[in-house]
């Protein structure tokens, strides 16, 4: 493939999707959620405190992850924006804007005047005068008496009416329905209008039941399975975005490279986890994109499992699938790991002896002329055929040996191509003495023949 198409670049914009990783960066938020998969707590609870700052807490994450007060709320924020938490509203807080604290008194005020001196209680009228006073400023030596003009009351209805229970201001004699409410901090003593103070939604959380398998799978095989492509030489990129030969962008849920000198590999890995079986659908898409990338070792990593005709679809794209427990095993199997203290030096090529002894060191099982039958069922004979288990991924690779006086022609690499094309193998080397002709150099690169 060409190198080009394998720069790793973050899309400016990346979907919500491409941010899930970042939670495992915080090894306090993962620490969290592996308690709440374990079932060690269904919901966390807020605990009303207002001797504290914030004026409550979450004791269950305060002792679990050892940390105080904002810090908490922080990370149940991020992972409830990740939808990994569902919060629930458990109660509303006031805040004083001026020192913060949530000990605040309401205080009721004429909304006239601003007065405090307000009270409540049933208002009469005196229809005489016109004075409308609290009932308490009529009564007198058991009798209603006008306090403004001096008579008393005699029927209601007739002389004087009752508004109802209501407020009257002492300062302003306003009369009104509603007072304004006014917000008294207990700590630093400061006056705040109702519009002004500052409101804050304390929640209880619970892990969104929809997002755990893939949050075990993220937790548990997922790391596990980038240490183990690493431990065998590869380089891992997490959400790769790589350019198709479409010209389209793709992103790969795990791209792992390595260049063992004879081939490069590219390995796409896709991870697919669905609420019941993964349909077909997942793998045509995955399939797709592999081949616009250019990339023919795929591996997809299904939870739950795959339905019948995905599972079809799959093996005949050679698309190997891995359940958990597939990987699971996979990762158990100890699979050999590249022998150490071998250089990472590009190969050259100065005889067949000294090629073969080159893959040996790389763990290659080689043979010489090597007698395949492709799916047409003629026989083929490669000059070398080397295979390698890395655990994972089993590579084939055929390599041709053209020696000659001139530049190797196209028909050689041609038959070459043909002979592997039908024997299914995609990992192709062909080394040519002295070299290729143009031809035969523009097809080789064409058909992604690595020559030597
Ligand atoms: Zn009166
Ligand atoms: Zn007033
Ligand atoms: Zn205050």
């Amino acid at each position: 493939m060409p190198e080009s198409n394998l720069t790793k670049n973050t899309p400016p914009d990346p979907p919500d999707e491409a941010q899930d990783t970042i939670v495992w960066e915080d090894e306090r938020a993962m620490k969290l959620v592996v308690e709440m998969l374990a079932g060690n707590i269904v919901e966390i609870r807020p605990q009303l405190d207002f001797d504290r700052q914030l004026g409550f807490f979450y004791p269950y994450v305060e002792s679990t992850l050892g940390i105080k007060g904002e810090e908490v709320v922080t990370i149940l924020e991020s992972l409830a924006n990740k939808e990994i938490l569902i919060p629930k509203f458990f109660e509303k807080l006031i805040r004083c804007p001026q020192c913060q604290s949530v000990n605040l008194r309401p205080s009721t005020s004429c909304p006239r005047c601003g007065s405090g001196n307000i009270a409540r209680g049933r208002i009469l009228e005196h229809f005489v005068c016109k004075f409308v006073g609290l009932e308490d400023e009529f009564v007198s030596k058991g009798r209603y008496i006008c306090p403004k003009c001096k008579q008393e009351l005699r029927a209601i209805g007739s002389d004087y009416q009752s508004l109802g229970l209501l407020y009257k201001c002492r300062d302003c004699d306003n009369v009104f329905n509603q007072p304004m409410i006014k917000w008294r901090c207990l700590k630093c003593s400061s006056l705040t209008a109702e519009d002004k103070i500052n409101e804050v939604n304390v929640y209880s959380y619970n892990l969104n039941d929809s997002r755990r398998s893939w949050l075990e799978f993220e937790l548990q095989p997922k790391p596990q399975l980038i240490e183990f492509l690493k431990q065998r030489g590869y380089e891992v990129t997490e959400r790769a975005t790589i350019k198709g030969r479409s010209g389209a962008e793709h992103t790969i849920d795990i791209l792992a490279t390595r260049d063992d000198g004879i081939v490069s590999y590219n390995i796409a890995i896709g991870v697919k986890i669905a609420g019941d079986e993964v349909a077909l659908n997942d793998i045509f898409d995955f399939d797709d994109k592999a081949y616009d990338i250019g990339i023919h070792d795929k591996i997809l990593v299904v939870v739950p499992g795959l339905r019948r005709e995905a599972e079809k679809f799959a093996s005949l794209q050679k698309i190997k699938v891995l359940e958990v427990r597939d990987l699971e095993t996979v990762l158990a199997s100890g699979a050999p790991k590249p022998s150490e203290g071998i250089k990472k030096e590009p190969f050259e090529f100065k005889s067949k002896s000294q090629l073969i002894e080159y893959l040996k060191q790389r763990g290659y099982q080689v043979e010489e002329n090597a007698e395949v039958q492709g799916r047409s069922g003629a026989m083929h004979n490669l000059d070398i055929l080397a295979t390698k288990d890395d655990g994972i991924v089993v590579h084939h690779i055929a390599i041709g040996i053209e020696v000659a006086e001139k530049p190797v022609d196209l028909d050689k690499v041609f038959d070459f191509d043909d002979k592997a094309y039908d024997i299914g193998i995609l990992d192709k080397v062909f080394v040519a003495v002295p070299g290729l002709s143009r031809e035969a150099r523009q097809f080789a690169q064409r058909q992604k023949i690595r020559v030597f």
